[in-house]
């Protein structure tokens, strides 16, 4: 389909990769962003192999890679220091002709965002609702003004309103059981390796280095939601600064008010489609899963790259929308489900004969069974974008 144009509803990873994807394939384009300010906020991100690619379709991926550190290092541990596996990037790469890389998530945005063209991302402007009572053009209202579009791609986030409103019985995002702290060092820490995760009883602790030197850590807890903490960083100081270095060095590292702090939700009940009518869902407005994979933002690059080669090739929006639901829900739902598995047996878990079992089984795993499990997901080819 030659040349239309779109609303793109959220300006995070998902909203404009999409924008880039449907400005390649000649459409006009307008990510309309609730925020008035993209202040930048956000620890670091890892991207495998199927979120690189996707950056490759997009024509950005050469400069998120120079900006990123490649992770070739690293693995799973216990507290104590002892290793459970070991990450082989080396091997990966070879497989999938990428490592996974660890980028500032703020560097990533604005490599996005500098691949499209000024005046193309509205900010401060919040949408309220969509109008498709009109068979062939679909209205946007944000406030008092009216944005008119063949298509409107939902990449609202988490919470998406327009997800709502397609799938008013849907019963929306469901806490995880888990909550996250996590900061960027203030100055490099330079660890030994470039990303790991260590699992005690309902708790992990992950770090992934970055170019300059600095990282970004994260520690989960099992928690009921909505706890707060006075003093945060005390508060992962207390139940972490006894595991194994770099943990104490890259929480000395940061300053108290660098502390980010989010309860994990994921969408448990799948959605029953993607699209409806002229709107289409990506990113985590479709599929919001747990962190436990790496895995929400390259789906959401997935997504863009997919939508916007099903447009350029498919005669109407409705055969396109149809294509990308086919395409994307089955792979991303069933992400999200290895996720959520991943959560349960790795962070989560807290009965010590299953720690202890798990431990086993991770120890005794032949070597590249953790390059098998990262491939299982990260192994994805995107479609060409004239
Ligand atoms: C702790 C943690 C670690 C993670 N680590 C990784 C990782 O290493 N690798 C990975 O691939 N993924 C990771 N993810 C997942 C990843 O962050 C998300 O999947 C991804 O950012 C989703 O992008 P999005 O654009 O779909 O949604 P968002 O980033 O939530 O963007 C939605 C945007 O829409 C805007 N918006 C919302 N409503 C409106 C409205 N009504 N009008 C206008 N604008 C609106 C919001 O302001 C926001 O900017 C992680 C997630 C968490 C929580």
């Amino acid at each position: 389909m030659n040349g239309g144009s779109a609303v793109i509803v959220g300006g995070g990873i998902g909203g404009l990769a999409a924008a880039i994807g449907l400005r390649r394939i000649g459409w006009e384009v307008t990510v309309v962003e609730r925020a008035a300010v993209l202040d930048d906020a956000g620890a670091g991100i890892s991207l495998h192999a199927n979120g690189v690619h996707a950056l490759d379709a997009l024509g950005v991926g050469e400069a998120v890679r120079a900006a990123a550190r490649p992770q070739y290092t690293g693995g799973t541990r216990v507290p104590g220091g002892g290793w459970l596996a070991r990450m082989d990037g080396d091997a990966l790469e070879r497989a999938l002709g990428t490592p996974i890389v660890g980028i500032p998530r703020a560097v990533l945005h604005r490599l996005l965002r500098a691949a499209l063209p000024p005046g193309c991302l509205v900010t401060g402007a919040e949408v309220t609702s969509v109008d498709r009572s009109e068979h062939t053009r679909v209205r946007v209202h944000t406030g008092d003004d009216v944005l008119e579009a063949d298509l409107v791609v939902a990449a609202d986030g988490l919470n998406s309103r327009l997800r709502t409103q397609l799938f008013p019985h849907h019963p929306g995002p469901a806490y995880s059981g888990s909550t996250v702290l996590r900061a960027l060092t203030e100055h490099p820490v330079e660890p030994a390796t470039d990303f790991e995760l260590t699992w005690g009883p309902g708790a992990e602790f992950g770090h992934i280095a970055f170019v300059d030197g600095r990282a970004e850590w994260h520690a989960v807890l099992n928690s009921p939601p909505g706890v707060r903490y006075a003093d945060a960083l005390a508060e992962v100081r207390r139940r972490f600064g006894d595991w194994h270095d770099p943990i104490p060095a890259l929480l000395d590292a940061t300053r108290p008010d660098a502390v980010l702090h989010h309860d994990i939700h994921e969408l448990v009940t799948p959605l029953p489609a993607f699209a409806a009518g002229r709107i289409v869902l990506l990113g985590d407005a479709a599929h919001a899963m747990t962190p436990n994979l790496g895995q929400g933002a390259c789906q959401a690059l997935e997504d863009a790259v997919t939508l916007a080669a099903a447009l350029a090739t498919e005669p109407t929006v409705a055969a396109a929308l149809a294509r990308y639901d086919a395409e994307r829900r089955p792979r991303s739902q069933s992400v999200a489900r290895a996720a959520r598995q991943a959560g349960r047996m790795g962070q989560q878990m807290t009965h010590p004969l299953g720690i202890a079992v798990r431990n086993l089984a991770f120890r005794l795993a032949p070597s590249g069974a953790t390059v098998r499990t990262i491939l299982r997901h990260a192994a994805w080819t995107p479609p060409a974008l004239s």
